[in-house]
């Protein structure tokens, strides 16, 4: 049965950790894969999360099964936390789901099932795992231009004549802040503006939402999504607690869905429940109660507020810093991008054969893409990082 199979090919994110991993050498610097590290180049457990566990640990009594959708309370949250107050919460649902990941794979199977033509647009470039998963839930996929190569910011207008082509079969999917790999976000008139074409042209939008907190601070790494959510009839979220909760092995995600009528949104909750049975039967509890615990209760939720803030702040003073780099060690602002770009992410617009070198002659890993995990950096690394990418570039 199996001796047909292709060779295994290797994962081009995860694999680049065991490649630093195995990396003898002492300066090395891991700036691969998405993982927020702090000063000592560590990834710990937040403090609000530590206190959360203990509060879980010392009031759960069982190990019961959940339910399909996971915990509601937690779903509850989640929508709130993406949503805000918005006036259209009535006609929402959500699921709880192993990872934002665990969420695409369940909203591109449930597109497979409610519209089986469904073409899913994705930005060039997208986040790594965008493509095959959508194809892997059986969905032709198309890329519409995103980030313009020589300013490194997004081609706004190429983004929207492009997808002036999407029709009401089509699904387009947004990053709603933090773009990976770029880095390079849309701003709120592009919201508008998008949210406008999907009202014309009849597209469904999909945001993924992967950072939200990273980028300027919780309510407005939401602000686009929760304006078009209010002005389209139907959309798809996804959301992970993998990066601003520090969650990432927990597997906690949701898959959110606006109906046109709170029917819909039931019907579609319905749908995604029938096939979770049929996939993994309900998501792991522990992230998510950890979660719930923190957003509903208050003294807990200010704690990981601020925790988020500190990360966020972190991640735009370590840009600057390498900016500052180049400008006042190297005399040169061609850099000066990197300060303009949201989140842990920056694409430099390297070729694979660039990102080599720095991995090969210098110990920097970043992916094969040309994205650099800006939160890899300690500020002990910045003077050794800059020399290396102008060495290179
Ligand atoms: N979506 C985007 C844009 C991401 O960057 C990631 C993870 O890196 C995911 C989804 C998947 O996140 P999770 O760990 O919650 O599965």
């Amino acid at each position: 049965m199996f001796s047909h199979l292709p060779e295994p090919t290797l994962d081009p994110i995860l694999s680049l950790s065991v490649a630093y991993r195995n990396d003898p050498r002492s300066g090395k610097v891991d700036l691969g894969i998405g993982v927020y590290k702090n000063s000592l180049g560590e990834t710990p457990i937040m403090q609000a999360i530590d206190l959360a566990q203990h509060k879980v640990l010392a009031s759960q009594k069982t190990k019961s099964y959940v339910g399909l959708a996971g915990c509601e309370e937690f779903n509850q949250s989640m929508i709130s936390l993406v949503l805000g107050d918005s006036p259209v919460l009535d006609r929402v649902s959500a699921i709880q789901t192993p990872g934002a990941s665990g969420a695409l794979r369940m909203l591109g199977d449930l597109m497979r099932v409610a519209q089986p033509n469904t073409t899913v647009w994705l930005s060039n470039p997208s986040y790594v795992n965008h493509k095959p998963v959508m194809e892997a839930a059986g969905l032709k996929v198309k890329f519409y231009s995103y980030f313009c190569p020589v300013t490194k910011q997004v081609d706004k207008a190429r983004m929207l004549e492009e997808l002036t082509h999407a029709g009401k079969d089509d699904v387009v999917l947004l990053h709603g802040c933090c773009h990976n790999p770029t880095g390079a976000d849309i701003d709120f008139d592009t919201w508008q503006q998008l949210t406008r074409m999907a009202q014309e042209k009849g597209f469904t939008p999909f945001v993924d939402v992967a950072y939200q907190g990273f980028g300027d601070g919780i309510d407005e790494d939401a602000a686009g999504l929760r304006y078009m959510a209010e002005h389209v009839e139907e959309m798809m979220i996804t959301t992970s607690c993998s990066k601003n909760f520090g969650l990432y092995r927990e597997r906690t995600g949701a898959a959110i869905v606006l109906g046109k009528s709170a029917a819909d949104a039931t019907k579609a909750r319905g749908k995604l429940l029938t096939m979770a049975r049929a996939t993994y039967t309900m998501p792991p509890d522990h992230g998510a109660a950890l979660v719930k615990t923190i957003l509903l209760d208050a003294e807990l939720k200010k704690i990981w507020q601020q925790e988020l803030i500190v990360m966020q702040k972190r991640l735009v003073s370590l840009r600057q810093a390498l900016c500052d780099e180049f400008r006042k060690t190297h005399n040169t602002s061609e850099f000066d991008f990197i300060q303009s770009h949201k989140g842990m992410f920056t694409v430099l617009g390297f070729s694979q054969q660039q990102m080599s070198l720095l991995r090969d002659e210098y110990g920097i890993y970043g992916v094969g893409d040309g994205r650099i995990n800006i939160a890899g950096l300690t500020e002990g690394d910045i003077a050794y990082v800059a020399d290396a990418i102008l060495k290179v570039s």
